[in-house]
């Protein structure tokens, strides 16, 4: 068996170590008989993994204890619908940064709800820097001001978090949730796909101030209504049982490494080197303001893009897999989320290196 070096901006790779338990405990977990998918989520087994699931991502994350945390299903895109039903409230707007194509479907789908008023937008230099913060414009009557830390397909990632000047700060953290030291205090509401840092695709992480709870929509399906999961810790229905089990082995593989801590110096450690890779090379060139490049999404452009297809049938044959950049942007695109080895890192390097000097 050889497995690969797989570059997926999602699902997207996991540990070794996760997949190796998960295969150790799939037809017996512990001595039960069964494999977890059989199991009751209403059983002994599930409950001890939903609790310690919740337990390590407070410790994980310091959650404080004035945040609820839900596993939710739908994705982060339900939650672009869902935010604004559940904690508009009595308002009829809300503010959202425009930094690319993430930002920009949580606006459209936000739209069926509210006024969306654009704080802030990057669509005039084709989404690769973060405007300003001098030139934002928020409106004091929002609900919130909405922003997406790490824009996974434009490779741009917001390197501090925003002044919300007052406003519930809400953020789709996606695509570098787990990767980087944030503080939980800042936020109003977080919420995350699981398929990028946390595990596989199945989950829908929501970290909700208790202050923003009690303001949802009648015309909301109970499933999505903050509140309700919250009373029915995260189950009035089935939830996503063996993806809940394998973020948990995940969060405990974080916990190995050292936490969110040393995961952020090895990012950065990781990052650092692709892109100084990338900038010492005259065939590659990465279009994102050096101050807000993504740790997590690398995307690069060859000079001659008829070399795209050789480029990636090159690298696919060395056990590099799924560089293809996104349809909408073009080029190619390396993601790096925790669970990217050094050693992966270096095969690429290595690899774009050779293919420059033979092309
Ligand atoms: C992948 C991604 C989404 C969409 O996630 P789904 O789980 O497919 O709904 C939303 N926002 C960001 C930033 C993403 O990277």
């Amino acid at each position: 068996m050889t497995r690969v070096y797989n570059f997926s901006a999602g699902p997207s790779m996991l540990p070794e170590a996760v997949l190796k338990q998960a295969q150790s405990e799939l037809l017996d977990f512990q001595g039960s008989g069964m494999s977890l998918m059989e199991m009751s989520h209403r059983g002994k087994h599930f409950s001890t993994i939903a609790a310690a699931l919740e337990q390590d991502l407070r410790d994980l994350m310091r959650i404080p204890e004035n945040y609820r945390v839900l596993f939710l299903q739908g994705g982060a895109s339900a939650q672009f619908s869902f935010i604004p039903q559940n904690i508009l409230g009595d308002k009829h707007k809300a503010c959202y940064i425009k930094t690319g194509a993430w930002s920009q479907k949580a606006i459209q789908d936000a739209q069926s709800y509210c006024e969306t008023v654009i704080t802030a937008s990057s669509e005039d230099t084709n989404f690769t820097d973060i405007p300003d913060a001098s030139t934002w414009q928020n409106d004091e009557n929002a609900a919130y001001l909405h922003y997406t830390s790490n824009e996974t397909i434009h490779g741009v990632e917001f390197n501090y978090v925003p002044d919300a000047k007052g406003l519930p700060l809400v953020c789709d953290m996606s695509s570098n949730i787990l990767s980087r030291h944030i503080d939980v205090n800042d936020f109003g509401l977080i919420y995350a796909g699981s398929q990028k840092n946390m595990g596989p695709a199945g989950v829908t992480l929501v970290i909700v101030r208790d202050d923003l709870l009690g303001k949802c929509a009648k015309t909301v399906p109970s499933v999505f209504n903050y509140s309700e999961q919250v009373k029915n810790q995260s189950m009035l229905n089935t939830p996503n049982t063996y993806s809940w089990y394998l973020m948990g082995l995940v969060l405990q593989w974080v916990q190995a490494q050292g936490g969110v801590e040393a995961i952020e110096q090895h990012n950065i450690a990781k990052a650092a080197k692709l892109y100084a890779a990338i900038d010492a090379s005259s065939l590659f060139r990465n279009p994102v303001e050096k101050s807000c490049r993504s740790r997590m999404n690398v995307p690069f452009i060859l000079a001659d893009e008829t070399l795209d297809s050789a480029f990636l049938s090159a690298a696919q044959s060395s056990g590099l897999n799924e560089l293809k950049g996104h349809r909408s942007v073009g080029g190619m695109r390396a993601s790096i989320y925790n669970a990217m080895p050094d050693s992966g890192i270096e095969a690429l390097i290595r690899f774009m290196q050779e293919f420059e000097r033979t092309h």
